[in-house]
């Protein structure tokens, strides 16, 4: 939108019949493009626009798709537009939240220059969880020392199109402070914050009208509602990605976060701003999701694993997707749709490691991790039955030696291949299931028809001795994210699940490419507000 409330505010009919041919026409090109990109994000849904299908949440698609979406949606988009329109100014003031704003640019700035624009203060948001207005608040009227200057002027009259140069007289109406980090590296260890101020310039045009330069703010996402991306921020990008590094790798609660930013880097901060600093992060690497899908797809071989997750007490399930060069994570449920979506329909061509969930079946190049059979092959032999310890120890002593026979043949490939070399051992081990899978002991019995039923896929890797033998890789991709929940008791909101796993997905990928994460997540963050494209996910370092 070229147009803010600002400048409709001043434009009327009497204007318009005053103005020259040429401004008419420049007008109307730019009243032209601002109503279709109005008209655009009104109809904005993912059969129509850009965005993706897999950045919807993937078990919403189906009732999404069928029937009660349409209305829904475009009453959130109508709303949504409606904000983008008219809220623009106020948007601002909501932007700024007491903790953000009360910094002293905004008094210093009306002062120095008697901005005649008071920034409007928004309604108060409905009650969160966390601290409520009226309790003490973190960094309001911090002084920070401001450290550099940004001055930010209009280029031109919206209205006429005069260009502005350097001798107009120029008013600076309101101004913001954004915190940033130097990193240090190994060479030049240590942190430093820098504040710098961004001042806004308005500048008046002879034509009559008045142009303001202003910070940019993302229309309102729909995946994401409520989750602002803009520039208008206390919080840099660089110091978004470091509060994102706390809560994320180093796990760490929103309120350790603050005593953490408090007390070693001198910036106080509410609870509820470094919560909104990681959802902004997340919706700033939302374009992603599809990359990563796109990089999950194409890979040869597939570790999936899923672990128990919590919603705000319902059970859900964290699913992992790695490969050597991506980790992509969703939260669902654990029936077979997430897989069917991300995977299914014959998406996925590769091979496919997983435990002997039904729900893999379908896939026909899998693999089995043989961790998961090796450890209930020694449940039976422990078992007090008479059949079961015999076929424990038979399945215990068959695997142990093909996985010693698979370790060899990763050093010296055999001439033969390893299933020639053990084909009597085969046949007679597969004789002992056909036995056990009537067997009265419940578990010896499931192993034997778990071992037959996956028989071709179990004992693919004596042909591919390459192939991996277990599911490790999901299951230690999965470990970080498991001590994360028992800290943190999960997500509260769908929303907040979304920018859980964009982040994790992010960062695991970032660390198998071997890039550093956080400051890909700043270009990430800098770009988005700045309202460019995301930038691609770094190279693969081997
Ligand atoms: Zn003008």
């Amino acid at each position: 939108m070229k147009l803010s409330d600002h400048d409709l505010r001043q434009i009327d009919e009497e204007i318009i019949n005053k103005l020259s041919e040429t401004a008419v026409k420049n007008l109307s090109i730019t009243l032209l493009n601002d109503l279709k990109e109005a008209r655009e994000r009104l109809n904005q849904n993912s059969k129509n626009s850009s965005i993706p299908p897999s950045s919807e949440a993937p078990w919403d698609k189906a009732s999404k798709y069928e029937g009660e979406a349409e209305d829904t949606r475009s009453l959130d988009d109508i709303e949504a537009l409606d904000k983008a329109i008219h809220g623009d100014k106020q948007a601002l003031g909501s932007d700024c939240h007491a903790e953000e704003i009360d910094t002293p640019s905004r008094s210093e700035a009306s002062s120095e220059t008697e901005a005649t624009s008071a920034i409007t203060q928004a309604a108060p948001p409905p009650r969160k969880p966390g601290k409520q207005p009226g309790a003490q608040g973190f960094g309001r009227g911090q002084k920070i020392t401001v450290h550099q200057h940004e001055p930010h002027y209009p280029d031109q009259c919206v209205l006429c199109a005069h260009v502005f140069n350097a001798n107009h007289s120029r008013v600076a109406y309101t101004a913001f402070d954004t915190l940033t980090l130097k990193w240090g590296d190994l060479r030049q260890p240590g942190i430093e914050v820098v504040n710098t101020r961004h001042t806004y310039y308005e500048n008046a045009c002879p034509c009559g009208h008045v142009t303001q330069a202003t910070p940019l703010r993302q229309p309102p996402d729909s995946l994401l509602p409520g989750v602002e991306l803009s520039q208008w921020r206390l919080i840099g990008s660089s110091l978004a990605a470091l509060i994102v590094c706390l809560s994320f790798r180093m796990r760490l609660s929103r309120p350790r976060i603050r005593e953490f930013l408090h007390d070693w880097l001198g910036i106080t901060l509410s609870v509820g701003s470094i919560n909104k600093a990681i959802h902004e992060s997340g919706r700033a690497a939302m374009p992603l999701e599809n990359k990563l899908l796109e990089e999950v797809l194409k890979s040869e071989l597939l570790h999936v694993d899923e672990t128990p997750w919590q919603q705000k007490g319902d059970l859900l399930w964290l699913w992992v997707f790695i490969s050597s060069s991506v980790v992509a994570f969703w939260i669902s449920s654990r029936s077979g749709e997430l897989i069917n979506r991300i995977l299914g329909y014959n998406a996925y061509q590769g091979r496919l490691m997983s435990d002997g969930y039904r729900v893999y079946r379908q896939f026909l190049k899998r693999l089995r991790c043989w961790a998961h059979l090796v450890r209930k092959a020694r449940g039976l032999t422990e078992a007090y039955d008479k059949e079961a310890p015999a076929f424990g120890n038979q399945t215990l002593d068959f695997m142990n030696s093909l996985i010693a026979a698979i370790k060899n043949a990763r050093e010296t490939p055999p001439d033969t291949p390893l299933s020639k070399i053990y084909q009597d051992q085969l046949i007679s081990y597969r004789q002992a299931c056909e036995k056990m899978k009537s067997s009265a002991h419940e578990k010896a019995r499931a192993l034997a028809v778990e071992m037959l039923n996956d028989w071709d896929i179990i004992f693919t890797v004596l042909d591919h001795p390459h192939l991996p033998l277990t599911n490790n890789e999901a299951e230690r991709a999965l470990r970080h994210w498991v001590i994360l929940r028992r800290i943190s008791y999960g997500t509260r909101t769908e929303q907040g699940s979304r920018v859980f796993t964009i982040l994790a997905s992010v960062i695991e990928t970032c660390r198998i490419r071997k890039q550093c994460p956080w400051r890909f997540l700043e270009s990430v963050i800098n770009n988005r507000r700045a309202g460019f494209l995301v930038p691609p996910l770094p190279a693969v370092i081997s």
